[in-house]
């Protein structure tokens, strides 16, 4: 059951949780009550609708699981900026290509410009000659707050 929303210590939403899970984190002190549910107790705690990380996210999660990969995901996290030259990111690029066994994933994924990612088509950037002026990382949820 996924009933409770963690919010960032900044208020940015995060995800849900169970709300077994939420009181976990209540009674470690590491989430406060944001929102309660005005009709009941579980212990002395009113029930969380929504509670708050007491500490900002980027340290607390960085070695749990962040979000699923996705196009507009690498987009975001590299800022729009082609991961080659530097210019407007609009394409996602495979830096070990799709037909080549690279995988959807954040590591193997960058953003490029159209030209950058026609040129460098069905090959890696050692062999397109392309340099990376990014290494990707699989980011933290905060990418999206
Ligand atoms: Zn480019």
């Amino acid at each position: 059951m996924s009933a409770v929303l963690v919010l960032n210590a900044d208020l940015g939403p995060l995800h849900r949780v169970s709300l077994r899970h939420a009181i976990r984190m209540l009674l470690r002190q590491v989430a406060v009550i944001h929102e309660a549910d005005a009709d009941g107790l579980i212990g002395v705690y009113p029930i969380p609708r929504v509670v708050r990380l007491v500490t900002y996210v980027v340290t607390r999660w960085r070695h749990s699981r962040g979000p699923a990969w996705s196009r507009a995901g690498v987009l975001v996290r590299d800022g729009r900026r082609c991961a080659y030259c530097g210019g407007a990111g609009t394409t996602v690029d495979h830096i070990l290509p799709r037909c080549r066994g690279g995988e959807n994933s954040w590591l193997n994924t960058v953003s490029a410009c159209g030209r950058c990612n026609q040129r460098k088509g069905d090959r890696t950037p050692v062999e397109a000659g392309m340099k990376l002026l990014v290494k990707p990382v699989a980011p933290t949820w905060a990418i999206y707050i």
